[in-house]
């Protein structure tokens, strides 16, 4: 649509008017030229735009202030890429998402995060979004995410497998939470990157947590690794599905100490490791009986005293 001149705000007159040029069309379109009926839907059209934006809570001139305002009034609600397509009144209302994003660091999620349920994930998030829904998950910006997005774009280019790209990314964010679009991006690759994490997670050791998976705080769709060490050999190939068991009967709750993450601080920044009390060197198995909840030092306490012995 060509640029128009600053758009007529009361809903009242703009709705009127659309209904006065409907009616004209369903009086006149059976005895007028094709050209004439488009040119009067033309005007149908911008009227419909105006009246959307007329309806947006917001001031703003620009479609993607308008957009942010009224994600920013519905901090944590599902919101439909419709919905901002009447207020923002454009059809690319998407670009201008990733822009607020991208560029200004609003957290704000959709469903391309969350392609990481295949069989076990996410069975305990009370939402699932699809890929034209939106959530704003919080009402301020992250200012530090315009650099991780430059970093995201330079790792992205480097010649180097999805996987080492991915935890990459993660060493050079420890603690910080990560949201899916972010590692979508760094992939490349919508469906290879769940599986990736995945990997990282149970064969590697790699504290990379969800909100099925240990961190029951954070929002859905957001990854942290909690710190850059490696799970011990022994405690790996541990399936999602059974470290969700074992984190939740225990209570996401060191069994040795009770440390639990509501208790972290910077100058003791533990995190929860999931250990087999008999390792599986000694036939132990990968089986939630076989394993326990333990904060990161109790875990090294007890590998500690096994050698001992
Ligand atoms: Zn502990
Ligand atoms: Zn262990």
């Amino acid at each position: 649509m060509s640029r128009r001149p600053k758009i007529q705000k009361d809903t009242e007159t703009l709705c009127n008017t659309l209904i006065h040029e409907l009616q004209r069309f369903q009086h006149t379109h059976k005895s007028i030229t094709t050209p004439d009926r488009v040119r009067l839907l033309v005007n149908a059209h911008h009227l419909l735009r105006d009246l959307g934006v007329s309806i947006a809570e917001s001031d703003a001139d620009s479609a993607r202030q308008r957009i942010l305002d009224y994600f920013l009034a519905r901090p944590g609600q599902i919101i439909e890429g419709d919905e901002l397509m009447v207020i923002s009144g454009i059809s690319e209302y998407a670009r201008r998402v990733r822009e607020l994003r991208i560029e200004h660091g609003w957290p704000i999620i959709t469903g391309n995060s969350q392609i990481t349920h295949e069989n076990d994930g996410m069975e305990d998030d009370p939402i699932s979004l699809k890929p034209d829904e939106y959530i704003l998950l919080s009402v301020e910006n992250d200012s530090t995410a315009v650099e991780r997005w430059k970093l995201a774009k330079k790792i992205r280019n480097e010649n180097i497998s999805v996987r080492e790209k991915i935890i990459k990314y993660f060493l050079a964010n420890i603690g910080k939470p990560i949201p899916g679009d972010e590692l979508d991006y760094l992939a490349k690759d919508r469906l290879e990157w769940p599986r990736r994490v995945r990997e990282l997670r149970t064969q590697f050791g790699w504290n990379v947590v969800t909100k099925a998976t240990g961190r029951p705080d954070l929002p859905v769709g957001v990854y942290v690794l909690e710190s850059d060490r490696q799970a011990p050999e022994h405690d790996r190939n541990i399936k999602d599905s059974v470290r969700r068991e074992v984190l939740r009967r225990d209570g996401y709750c060191c069994q040795d100490c009770r440390w639990s993450h509501n208790l972290w601080n910077k100058s003791d920044p533990r995190h929860l490791e999931v250990h087999h009390i008999i390792m599986h060197v000694q036939g132990g198995a990968n089986t939630a009986d076989n394993l326990i909840t333990l904060c990161n030092i109790c875990h090294d306490k007890r590998h500690i005293n096994e050698k001992l012995l």
